[in-house]
């Protein structure tokens, strides 16, 4: 039995590395395109590979490669992403029992909670077994900072800079 950990490296997702057993899988999406400003925006493999080594937890990584992006990528398509790789995750992996993805009580605004309800209403009903949960949303993201090993919160990766810059606006969001 394993829960499927949407896992970026940031605050909440190894907050909730903290809750894993070593029967759990973490799901990272690897970006494929450096314009995918979203997909890439705070991505630091080294984050994935110190934080889930801490942990003892294994990585599934995954990649998309579009054939060109049209747009500007926004949270929404962030989503998307995950969610699809998720709904594939959970039809060939049958020991994963629920899915977990970090959120903090502050999420999700309110410009996007209407396409955050409309992708749990569509969750349910493709896949009413397994539940897809959000474990620590009652906590703040500084909260859930505090609830990571003090050794480890020097390896998570929320910068644009990727380099923990302490000014960009991830890193003000919890410093
Ligand atoms: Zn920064």
């Amino acid at each position: 039995m394993s829960r499927l950990i949407l896992f970026s490296g940031g605050v909440e997702s190894t907050a909730l590395m903290t809750m894993a057993t070593p029967d759990d899988i973490a799901l990272a999406i690897r970006p494929t395109d450096v314009k995918d400003v979203q997909a890439a925006l705070t991505y630091k493999q080294s984050s994935i590979d110190a934080i889930s080594k801490f942990f003892n937890i294994s990585v599934h990584y995954s990649e998309y490669v579009l054939p060109r992006i049209q747009t500007k990528t926004s949270h929404v398509h962030q989503m998307k992403m995950f969610i699809g790789m998720v709904h594939l995750m959970v039809s060939r992996y049958p020991s994963i029992v629920e899915v977990w993805c970090g959120r903090n009580c502050d999420e999700p605004s309110p410009a996007i909670a209407p396409m955050i309800e409309q992708h749990m209403a569509a969750w349910a009903i493709l896949n009413p077994n397994v539940p897809f949960l959000h474990p620590l949303d009652h906590l703040s993201k500084v909260e859930q900072m505090v609830l990571i090993p003090k050794e480890i919160r020097h390896h998570i990766s929320s910068c644009v800079t990727h380099n923990n810059c302490g000014y960009c606006f991830k890193c003000k969001e919890y410093t």
